[in-house]
């Protein structure tokens, strides 16, 4: 009777647009106790564009945004991609880089001319030297507080420039996280990300555990801690950074057109980019475990 009702489950799950690799997942679904969702692209759109930018004395917007895009050249991250928009958008020349190179959860940087150039989070000011001058830190708290996340542009070091970038809460994530409070599963959200932009978020959705500013090398422990609090954990991810996660956590769910690293490391693939898939999980594995029983 097992391979019938497991066979009948799995072709199901299908239908809905997930795709199961491993079939014990998909029976421990419903007992999960936590579930741990990656903020960036999964609980939000992803970075919509720079929507404002402050500078010290001395480089103009449009100098700093020029810069920016210009070490951004080679990233693929979601971040880089705005960047260079907004400077095309806004006619800004770009110099020439040279030599990049991404530090991964941090940011990106290469060389303009004779100078050093950094741009990148708070993860990444944290490794360097300069102080943060304070128009730029006005900048970040007001900027953190609408939920904005805030890269930094460095010279030689020095923090010279501030972009904000809006990002949006998709509209289901409102209900995936009540719907998955009615189940008696908690909801912790797990990001890069600035922990103001980070709690932003998870307040306006009721999110329970935030783990912000997190490295990607660190995000698996993160899991493993609630792990180590005895609760049955569940990772929803896209991005390579989450793979680690992905494998750590007890049931690893890659969402949409996720980086081939993710889908590689995940239980259960959800096909279509939509966070509510996560509930019919859920759901799915109760209603069909129970007839086992
Ligand atoms: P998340 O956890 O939100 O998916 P990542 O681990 O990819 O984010 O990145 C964490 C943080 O590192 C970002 O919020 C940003 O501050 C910084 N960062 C990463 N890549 C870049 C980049 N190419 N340009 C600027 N900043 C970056
Ligand atoms: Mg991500």
């Amino acid at each position: 009777a097992v391979p019938l009702v497991v066979a009948i489950n799995t072709s199901l799950a299908a239908q809905n647009g997930m795709l199961v690799r491993d079939r014990i997942a998909m029976e421990q679904a419903r007992e999960l106790d936590v579930i741990v969702f990656d903020k960036t692209g999964t609980l939000t759109e992803g970075e919509q564009g720079v929507v404002d930018i402050e500078t010290v004395e001395g480089i103009t917007d449009e100098e700093a945004l020029g810069l920016a895009a210009a070490v951004e050249a080679d990233s693929e991250h979601m971040i880089a991609e705005a960047i260079r928009q907004a400077a095309t958008e806004r006619n800004v020349d770009s110099p020439r880089a040279t030599g990049f190179e991404a530090i991964k959860g941090q940011g990106v940087r290469a060389r303009v001319d004779d100078e050093l150039i950094h741009v990148g989070g708070p993860n990444l000011l944290s490794t360097m030297e300069g102080e943060v001058p304070d128009v730029l830190r006005a900048f970040a708290e007001r900027s953190g507080e609408n939920a904005r996340t805030v890269v930094y542009l460095l010279r030689d070091g020095e923090p010279v420039a501030a972009f904000a970038l809006a990002d949006v809460i998709r509209e289901e994530s409102y209900q995936v996280v009540d719907a998955l409070h009615e189940l008696g599963i908690e909801v912790a959200m797990l990001t890069g990300d600035s922990a103001d932009v980070a709690n932003a978020v998870a307040d306006e959705l009721g999110i329970d555990t935030v783990f912000a500013e997190v490295l990607p090398e660190d995000k698996d422990e993160k899991v493993q801690e609630l792990q180590e609090q005895g609760n049955l954990v569940a990772m929803v991810g896209d991005g390579v950074n989450d793979a680690p996660a992905l494998t750590r956590a007890d049931i690893g769910i890659a969402i949409g057109s996720g980086t081939d690293v993710a889908v590689q490391s995940a239980d259960i693939i959800l096909v279509q980019n939509n966070p509510t898939d996560v509930v019919r999980l859920v759901k799915l594995s109760k209603a069909s475990y129970r007839k086992m029983q």
